[in-house]
């Protein structure tokens, strides 16, 4: 099969789909790998690695589109790509059609067949291709909180471990799952006193049992997060209802109890955020404050790491590329695989009852 590999072209996106140990797998078991110039260098990756691993190169993304029969990218198309793709054409990216009525139009008229990394779930029913995001954004949130809190960038001029003779910060995180426990986990690094809140007992017994001494586990409700967000100087927004726009904990008024400068991450926000006063911002212009509250709420985090993400999101993805690659489009189809289920949008139709409730289609 032709495995294409075009340049990441939505703004502020600096990762790439596939590594060059990517290409040399795919190429010793019989495809072709072909990559766009210029595709890894936001990654930190240069052309000749990938022409080393056996890559050949394309000089624009249209004719990466056109040689390829599968193409593996990491933001789902822009409209300045959709005229590029044709029928019978495998896509395998983060699409999040829910979100995009315009896009899904677009790939249905493709006749294209889309198969959605957030979508995919593994023998075990876990989704691979999302938590290594998750886990990017949840280290990442404190290293930003940490910024956002000196005096400079509005912050309460807080240094997160403090020192000798004065106290660290305290840090509330709002959902400990995969976000939240890597939060905690880099937090607890920094000396920080952590509170970590959740509505599942099971999870919170996890996290008490495998977190350092400085994380406590609390259950999440009304009385807890207020107490809390009190006592924060950085709070994290971590929670998520699958499927769901994410609940608001923490409402307009409550600004007020929180400390001048203190700071918010909402990493949420992508799910419409779990603080009333979010929306989402981009890694140009980060922040906002209300109420003396810096708000941080960029939707991609982990765009702006785009060297570690690059690599996280490829670890997970190539084993996956490698059985797309493999099986073909007819042995995904014919096959009782994750693949298949994976699959969004098939030869013109939604085939993914997620998205076609979204847009009330049937499938
Ligand atoms: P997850 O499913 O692993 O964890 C979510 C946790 O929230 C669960 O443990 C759940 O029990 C908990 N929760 C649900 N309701 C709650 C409540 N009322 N109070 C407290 N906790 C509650 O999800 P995740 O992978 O950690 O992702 C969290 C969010 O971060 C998602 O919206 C995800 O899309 C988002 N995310 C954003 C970025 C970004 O760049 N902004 C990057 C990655 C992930």
């Amino acid at each position: 099969m032709i495995i294409g590999v075009p340049r990441e072209v939505k703004t502020d996106e600096y990762r790439v789909a596939m590594l060059p140990v990517g290409v040399e797998s795919l190429v010793q078991r019989g495809h072709s790998v072909v990559v766009e110039t210029g595709a890894g260098l936001g990654s930190g990756i240069a052309d000749h690695d990938y022409l080393r691993a056996g890559a050949e190169m394309a000089a624009s993304g249209a004719d990466v589109f056109s040689q390829a029969e599968l193409i593996v990218k990491v933001k789902e198309p822009q409209s300045d790509e959709y005229p590029h793709i044709r029928p019978g054409q495998i896509l395998f990216t983060y699409f999040h059609f829910a979100a995009s009525r315009s896009l899904t139009d677009a790939m249905i008229e493709s006749g294209s067949t889309c198969i959605a990394y957030e979508t995919l779930r593994d023998e075990k029913g876990r989704l691979p291709l999302l938590t290594p995001m998750s886990e990017v954004a949840g280290r990442m949130s404190i290293q930003e909180g940490a910024k956002y809190l000196e005096k400079p960038q509005m912050g309460r001029g807080i240094l997160l471990g403090g020192v000798p003779g004065v106290a660290p910060a305290h840090i509330t995180i709002l959902g400990g799952g995969i976000v939240g426990a890597n939060a905690a986990r880099i937090a607890a690094g920094f000396q920080v006193d952590v509170a970590i809140l959740d509505v599942d007992l099971d999870r919170l017994r996890y996290l008490d049992d495998v977190m350092p001494a400085n994380v406590n586990t609390l259950y999440s409700d009304r009385h807890n997060i207020l107490e809390q967000i009190e006592r924060a100087d950085l709070v994290i927004g971590s929670v998520l209802i699958p499927g769901a726009k994410a609940p608001q904990l923490v409402r307009a008024e409550d600004l007020k109890r929180m400390k001048a400068g203190s700071v918010i991450i909402d990493v949420a926000v992508d799910q419409g955020g779990c603080i009333e006063t979010s929306r989402p911002t981009t890694h140009s212009q980060p922040t906002y404050v209300i109420d003396e509250v810096v708000h941080y709420c960029v939707a991609n985090m982990p765009g702006a790491v785009g060297r570690t993400s690059t690599f996280a999101l490829c670890n997970a993805t190539t084993p996956w590329v490698i059985r797309l690659a493999d099986l073909g489009l007819d042995g995904i189809l014919s096959a009782k695989s994750p693949l298949r289920a994976a699959i969004n949008i098939h030869a013109g139709k939604v085939v993914h009852p997620g998205v076609a409730s979204a847009f009330d289609r049937t499938c």
